[in-house]
């Protein structure tokens, strides 16, 4: 999508801390990280939101969970575990609209969110 910052990202029009990219996904750490460790997992493919998701993208979406997991694993968070939050329009606190799961670790985490 022409106007995306996440698609811009994906395409190296802006420059991003890269951690791990394939044919369909794309990691990179959060710019303003809310924790030690905070990277965003993001479908290559443009989506605006979870609400646009259909049975068919269910690979790919599983695909995040998937590699988000992994790499988490990988950033040192497999023992102290990490929140997997995906943000799904405004009252949920979503800012860039393109979908993409955070990963959040390496410090307690309260709950429920504000
Ligand atoms: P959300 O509020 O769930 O839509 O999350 C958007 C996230 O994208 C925020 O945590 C921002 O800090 C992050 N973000 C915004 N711009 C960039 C960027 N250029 N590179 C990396 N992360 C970004
Ligand atoms: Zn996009």
């Amino acid at each position: 999508m022409d106007d995306c910052l996440f698609c811009k990202i994906v395409a190296k029009e802006i420059p991003s801390k890269m951690i791990y990219e394939d044919d369909e996904i794309f990691a990179f750490y959060d710019i303003a990280p809310k924790a030690p460790v905070h990277f965003l997992v993001i479908p290559k493919k443009h989506f605006t939101h979870l609400m646009e998701i259909e049975e068919g993208d269910s690979a790919l979406m599983g695909k995040l969970l998937f590699h988000g997991q992994r790499l988490a694993k990988e950033l040192g968070l497999e023992e102290s575990g990490a929140r997997f939050v995906l943000n799904c329009k405004e009252e949920a606190g979503q800012t860039v609209w393109h979908i993409h799961l955070h990963i959040l670790g390496g410090r307690p985490l309260s709950w429920p969110p504000g």
